[in-house]
């Protein structure tokens, strides 16, 4: 048996109704006791005086590149920038070379995050075969082999009527089909958002019905099936204001918003720095504040990095040839707590809920909790801490960021996963002492 006593934290978890100084005693890795001053003996004990105690954060929209695009990241590395980040769980894309449409793929990345990751890796499957489209993938055997959701994201789902037969199959698995909402057509060549921005730079414009309308037909068919559509990466007001609607008819729809769609704004391509081509593109500043605004009220579920790593020589380019994505599983803990508590758009207790316990619900996912009898997945933050961002403590394979060289307040200081500690105080834990216990 092992033990372990988190002490005095100020422990914060939505999922419970909890907010206090108290005390967690962990046995074998699951939450055994969570009370004011417990006096157990532990084999470790962790003070955390001072300290935010949190349920640890899960991001359900990350891409690992693993297998196929080791150059850019890899399950290892990738798990390691999502400890360093306070990220017990992530969920991975299957754009991956190849792309995981079928059991292989599937059972490929758990036996290698089972041997190389910190943390818990849950792959996501392909909607259709090599996400070309055509014809849609097993779902009931993906699922069997421990694919939590299915998306062909880097594209949308472009046919309707496969759409509708793939909301169909898995409102009987109960499960959530994640597009990238987008229609191909209207986004064309376009590597920004269609506005003044894109027009003084002399970039082809994306405009914002490429997202609103492909958000209208997946809501349809969300309706006409019962199934769920979960909406990746939201950027414009008009999407919120679709999902909001959906949402009070009783649809099953979920959403989620990354962290530089709630931060930045189209000026930041202004210099045409690559490092914010994102698709889809940053739009203008009434998108962000209503994008703001839907977070806070529950239109938007959730929380999601889409961290897509790309090498240097990929993004040194010119800005319509590069890559489009942004790292943001090492920081975005902080980005969010520095600009969306800091600014009052959210309460601390909100954001911790948004990137915990509702990303957990989108999925059917365990995690996202401290209730006694849950795997212990924790993360302690220090809020009077500052998280710099540089290339050295970047533990992503890539560093592609426009957020390099900032430095945003709190930090993340230890997570926990399954009661084992596998990042303290700026160091990974070696895998060996996680895996041979
Ligand atoms: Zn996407």
């Amino acid at each position: 048996m092992s033990t372990m006593l988190i002490k005095n934290g100020r422990v914060l978890d939505p999922s419970e109704n909890l907010d206090g100084e108290l005390d967690l005693y962990i046995v074998d890795g699951v939450i055994s006791d969570i009370g004011k001053g417990l006096e157990a003996n532990a084999d470790e004990t962790i003070d955390a005086t001072g300290k935010l105690v949190v349920p640890g954060l899960i991001d359900i929209h990350v891409h690992l590149r693993e297998p196929g695009g080791e150059a850019k990241e890899t399950i290892k590395t990738g798990s390691r920038s999502a400890a360093a980040g306070g990220f017990t769980t992530v969920c991975c894309m299957p754009n991956t070379n190849p792309v995981l449409d079928s059991a292989t793929g599937v059972n490929y990345v758990r036996a290698v995050a089972a041997r190389d990751s910190l943390i818990n890796v849950h792959p996501i499957a392909a909607v259709t075969k090599g996400q070309l489209g055509k014809e849609i993938t097993e779902f009931g055997d993906l699922r069997f082999h421990g694919a939590v959701a299915f998306s062909d994201d880097g594209m949308p789902v472009y046919d309707a009527e496969i759409m509708r037969l793939a909301l169909e199959y898995t409102a009987m698995l109960n499960m959530p089909i994640m597009n990238h909402s987008e229609i191909p057509e209207l986004v064309g060549e376009g590597v920004a958002h269609h506005g003044r921005v894109a027009m003084k730079l002399g970039l082809r414009g994306v405009p914002r019905a490429a997202e609103t309308a492909s958000v209208a037909r997946d809501i349809e068919l969300a309706a006409e099936t019962g199934g769920h559509v979960h909406i990746c990466h939201v950027s414009t007001a008009r999407a919120c204001e679709l999902i909001a609607e959906a949402k009070q008819r009783g649809i099953r729809v979920t959403a989620e918003v990354t962290p530089h769609h709630l931060l930045l704004t189209d000026q930041a391509i202004e210099t045409f720095s690559t490092m914010a081509r994102v698709a889809p593109p940053l739009r203008g500043a009434e998108d962000r504040d209503a994008l703001r605004q839907a977070l806070r009220n529950g239109t938007l579920d959730c929380i999601a990095t889409d961290h897509a790593p790309h090498t240097d020589i990929e993004k040194n380019v010119p800005f319509q040839e590069a890559p489009p994505g942004m790292i943001g599983l090492d920081f975005s803990w902080a980005l969010m707590y520095h600009e969306m508590v800091g600014a009052g758009v959210l309460t601390l207790s909100e954001l911790v809920a948004r990137m915990t316990i509702e990303p957990a619900k989108v999925l059917n996912l365990s995690g996202g909790s401290l209730a006694k009898g849950r795997n212990a997945d924790v993360t302690i933050i220090d809020l009077e801490g500052t998280t710099q961002i540089t290339r050295e403590t970047i533990k992503s394979k890539s560093c592609n960021t426009p957020f390099l060289g900032k430095q945003y307040s709190s930090k993340i200081e230890t997570t926990i996963v399954k009661g084992r500690v596998v990042y303290s105080n700026g160091q990974c834990t070696k895998l060996e002492a996680i895996s041979h216990p």
